[in-house]
């Protein structure tokens, strides 16, 4: 499959087009393009699909913005263009990212379609990065560096330091063929054979990039971390992949985000969960216990009478959500520690309490819930 296009590309807008400019951009292409105004022209289906397919994923400016952050990652052949009209755009984000995952790097490492019309686009790059919990919660900035293909500044991509426009196309880089067919006059577009695409014919060699039209080099970039991103996410960087051929624009940049684990206060999507130790007579006297939240730590009150596996909520004290307003919950779960080295003295305490109690001093702390049903409202 042919690498998907950049939709504000597909729409001839800049990023930032007001949505009246998109609309009138649309307007206008999908006039020129629709397959009843282009009899004939096998290809003007596609492209009035891939139109209305920008168009319906820019004129929302929720999809816009996913967009803008996450590139084309929405699985397709689900549903009408894959991105649903005003709903959530998403669908669920890990699905999205993993389907994005499996196979967006196959092909030609540096010019990832089979496009035959004028120059080609530049490939993705990929980059990594680790954050923090913490990070993950609030947003982080990152500069990353990335190896990535440029177009040679001496000849600017051409390869050579002399060279004339190629005589066959005339510096287009494709040619038009025109062929009478059974169906009618067939016209399509191919790479044209002299130039192989470039438009130019060199005479000299460029020494800076041995005639390749590339060098290569690191790049540095800041990447801004979303608040609530989750380990494995991906966010692109709009055109800062490796260049494109000259005259296309370049690929895009993808970074893959990688959230260290903690070791307070455990992930559970947007909810927290923290075990909190406490001893046997805190957990039968109540007591008060700090606990880790994400802003530092907070007191909390533990009743008499606390069961091991009870399950505490702070609410908003969790993992902003990344596709919706507030913050999920953080948990503490009370695990409770039962002596293990008792001296004669304690051995005796225990043993006079033992002899005090009666069945009515464990009253309500089986039957209420069992263990496990506590345990099981943590994962929910
Ligand atoms: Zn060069
Ligand atoms: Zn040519």
């Amino acid at each position: 499959m042919a690498e998907k296009r950049d939709y504000y590309e597909i729409l001839g807008v800049s990023r930032n087009a007001s949505e009246q400019e998109i609309k009138k951009a649309y307007r206008r292409l999908a006039r020129e393009h629709h397959p009843d105004a282009n009899p004939g022209d096998p290809e003007a289906e596609e492209r009035f699909k891939e139109l209305t397919e920008a168009y319906e994923v820019l004129s929302n400016p929720e999809s816009r913005r996913a967009y803008d952050t996450y590139g084309h990652q929405v699985p397709r052949g689900a549903g009408a263009g894959g991105y649903p009209g005003g709903g959530d755009p998403f669908g669920g984000f890990q699905d999205i990212f993993e389907a994005f995952f499996g196979d967006r790097f196959g092909g030609d490492p540096f010019f990832g379609g089979g496009r035959t019309r004028g120059p080609s686009r530049g490939a993705d790059t990929e980059a990594e990065v680790e954050v923090s919990l913490q990070e993950a919660a609030f947003g982080a900035e990152r500069e990353i560096r990335v190896q990535t293909v440029k177009n040679c500044p001496v000849c600017e991509g051409i390869g050579g330091t002399k060279s004339h426009e190629c005589p066959t196309c005339g510096g287009a880089g494709a040619v038009r063929m025109v062929r009478e067919s059974i169906l009618g006059q067939m016209v399509s577009t191919q790479t044209c054979s002299t130039c192989r695409g470039q438009g130019r014919i060199i005479d000299e060699r460029c020494e800076n990039c041995q005639g390749s039209g590339r060098v290569s080099e690191v790049i540095r970039r800041t990447v801004r971390i979303p608040a609530g991103i989750e380990d494995g996410m991906r966010l692109r960087v709009s055109r800062a992949g490796h260049a494109g051929e000259p005259g296309a624009p370049p690929g895009d940049l993808y970074v893959t985000v990688r959230v260290e684990e903690d070791a307070e206060l455990m992930r559970d999507g947007e909810d927290l969960i923290h075990r909190l130790r406490i001893n046997f007579v805190e957990a039968a006297l109540g007591t008060e216990a700090r606990v880790p939240t994400l802003d530092g730590s907070r007191e909390i009150k533990i009743e008499p009478g606390t069961q091991p596996g009870t399950t505490l909520r702070l609410r908003n004290e969790g993992m902003p959500r990344i596709r919706g307003r507030g913050r999920g919950d953080l948990k503490i779960v009370v695990d409770v520690m039962v002596p293990t080295r008792l001296s004669s003295e304690q051995r005796e305490l225990l043993e006079k309490f033992e002899k005090a109690s009666g069945e009515e001093t464990y009253n309500g702390s089986a039957n209420k819930d069992s263990f496990f049903e506590r345990l099981r409202s943590v994962f929910r």
